[in-house]
C-alpha cells in the first residue's frame, strides 16, 4: 500500500478533507447540503455564481451564518480565457458586490475560476 501525503498532515496529525460546493446557490440542493453539514458539524466552502446568488440572498446569509465560507465563482460562469479583460473584471468584481449585498459584513477571500482555467487577467481581477 502506498502512503498518501497531505499538506494538512501536520495540522494536529489528523487527516482532513476540504469540502467545496460549486455552481450554486441552488434553492433545491443547497439547503439540503447545509442540513447534512450541520448534522456532521462539517465546515465547507460554497463557490457561488453571482447570477444565482443575486436571487438567493437568504441562502447566502444562511451559508455564512452557519459558519461556512463563500467563494467567488464569477457572475455567469464563463471560460475566463475567452473573455475580454473588462469582462473578467465584471465577472469577478460584480460577484463580490452581489455577495456583499446579501452579507455586508462578509469579506470574500477566494475566487475559483470556472473550469479551473486561470488567466493573468483573472488573477489580477481576483487580487482586486
Ligand atoms: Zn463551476
Amino acid at each position: 500500500m502506498t502512503e498518501a501525503r497531505s499538506d494538512y498532515a501536520e495540522a494536529g496529525g489528523e487527516n482532513c478533507v476540504y469540502l467545496t460546493f460549486d455552481d450554486g446557490p441552488n434553492p433545491h440542493c443547497t439547503p439540503a447540503i447545509l442540513d447534512v453539514l450541520a448534522q456532521h458539524r462539517a465546515p465547507a466552502t460554497f463557490c457561488v455564481i453571482g447570477a444565482y446568488a443575486a436571487g438567493q440572498p437568504q441562502l447566502i446569509q444562511r451559508i455564512v451564518a452557519e459558519g461556512h465560507e463563500i467563494a467567488n465563482h464569477t457572475m455567469t460562469h464563463p471560460e475566463l480565457s475567452k473573455c475580454m479583460p473588462d469582462e473578467v473584471d465584471y465577472e469577478i468584481l460584480t460577484t463580490n458586490k452581489v455577495i456583499g449585498m446579501a452579507c455586508p459584513q462578509y469579506s470574500v477571500r477566494h475566487v475559483r475560476a470556472p473550469y479551473g482555467i486561470w488567466t493573468k487577467e483573472a488573477l489580477a481581477a481576483s487580487a482586486k
